[in-house]
């Protein structure tokens, strides 16, 4: 029997007109004789009551003061508690289902507590309750160590929950539902203009969720890549069939490939620029540098190494931390704090004259001052400051045409 998972992110079931959308889509696809594993995140967003940032302020009373165990069998609950409703709506309407903890579903995972690994699924439980004609729902988000220890997978993490569960199972495809109708050009929330894609690829997708388009997570888009599993994702609220994502091949053997230079933009605020000055002649500025922040966990990105120095990025968070360790080492570094990264994305610019001519008319025009840039041969990336980041990502969305059909 044709089996597929079906991911409900927070906005989609939070309240219950939001959860009658969400039925809607259950009745449907059993009505079409499907099997359905149903994943669901916790409900709503920061400010509703079992919405994961409203798990964590309990413990921010008591700043923060939880061992990582612990913390993860609080946010855990978020997503039980969704379970748990979706399951009492599902018998109430007379459709058997079941709702299971990460652990219940055979996700075994290991022992990192907030940012646990998906090490492998069991998926007996599941397909004994499929076979018995039952919806199984999933809790997004958690796992379980072999020794029956609950972890979470980080934030955003059910997308992956989803789709490991849709490798594991053979799923025919795994259905990502939101509250935009698709993958868009950019975030809407930044270009109201943004477009639909009817069709990507899992590299472009995983390259816009890897630059921060928040829409899924980069690893939910690894797993599906890897299994070869088609993703799409698609609005809670409408009938709209969403966005595919699949192989790159497939897109062009159907035909419908267009290599478009640019295919979408995505963007990370919140980000630090740190500038370290050569002023003493050789030395082992650069190896000091990256080891000391290696040596420290910090993640460094956008790094420009040059004989007079190094610039990089680190995360705003990670501030004041880099900038003591390079105290430490004797350096007094230029700190500028509140930069964004803007991600252009595109299989097609590789090789395409000029798609760097055009971002720099782009923002020179609207005002805005380029940083510092980076490229590779699927993305150009510009650091610019926060306060230009709605006026460069529009600017750019309509200067590479984004807004066109
Ligand atoms: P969910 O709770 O369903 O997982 P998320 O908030 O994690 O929802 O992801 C959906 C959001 O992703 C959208 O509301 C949108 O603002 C944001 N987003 C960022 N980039 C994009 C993009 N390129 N296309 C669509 N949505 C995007
Ligand atoms: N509820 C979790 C979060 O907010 C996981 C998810 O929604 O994917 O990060
Ligand atoms: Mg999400």
């Amino acid at each position: 029997m044709d089996l597929i998972v079906q991911k409900f992110g927070g906005t989609s079931l939070q309240g219950e007109q939001s959860r009658r959308h969400v039925l809607r889509h259950i009745v449907r696809e059993r009505a079409a004789g499907r099997s359905l594993v149903v994943v669901v995140s916790a409900m709503g967003r920061r400010g509703e009551p079992y919405a994961t940032d409203s798990l964590l302020e309990l413990v921010r009373q008591n700043g923060n003061a939880l061992p990582a165990r612990e913390k993860d069998l609080l946010l855990s609950c978020g997503e039980l508690i969704s379970a748990a409703t979706l399951c009492s709506l599902l018998t109430a309407e007379g459709i058997p289902s079941v709702a299971l903890s990460g652990g219940q579903a055979g996700i075994v995972t290991d022992a990192r507590f907030g940012a646990a690994r998906i090490v492998r699924i069991q998926t007996e439980a599941i397909r004994q309750h499929l076979k018995e004609g039952r919806v199984a729902i999933v809790a997004g988000f958690q796992g379980s160590t072999d020794r029956g220890e609950i972890t979470t997978l980080g934030r955003g993490g059910s997308d992956t929950s989803a789709t490991a569960l849709g490798a594991a199972l053979g799923a025919s495809i795994v259905d990502i539902y939101t509250d935009v109708d698709g993958i868009l050009t950019a975030d809407p929330r930044w270009v109201p203009s943004a477009r639909q894609l009817p069709v990507v690829s899992y590299e472009e997708i995983s390259n816009m969720a890897n630059n921060g388009a928040k829409v899924i997570h980069p690893r939910a888009v690894e797993i599906a890549m890897k299994a070869g599993v088609p993703v799409r994702v698609r609005s809670t609220f409408s009938d709209g069939e969403g966005t595919l994502v699949t192989r790159s091949e497939t897109i062009r053997e159907k035909g419908v490939w267009t290599d478009r230079t640019v295919t979408g933009l995505a963007h990370v605020s919140g980000v630090t620029q740190l500038a370290v000055h050569n002023d003493n002649g050789p030395s082992e500025l650069q190896l000091r540098v990256f080891r000391a922040m290696a040596t420290h966990g910090i993640s460094v990105d956008f790094i420009n190494v040059m004989p007079t120095g190094v610039h990089y990025t680190v995360s705003g968070a990670d501030t004041d931390d880099a900038v003591r360790l390079l105290r430490e080492l004797d350096f007094e570094p230029t700190v500028r704090r509140g930069c964004a990264k803007v991600s252009l994305i595109g299989g097609g610019m590789n090789g395409e004259p000029g798609v760097m001519a055009g971002i720099v008319e782009a923002l020179t025009t609207a005002g805005v001052n380029i940083l510092q840039s980076a490229d590779s041969n699927t993305t150009i990336w510009v650091l610019i400051a926060e306060s230009d980041l709605a006026a460069a990502l529009q600017t750019l969305h309509s200067a590479f045409g984004l807004h066109l059909a």
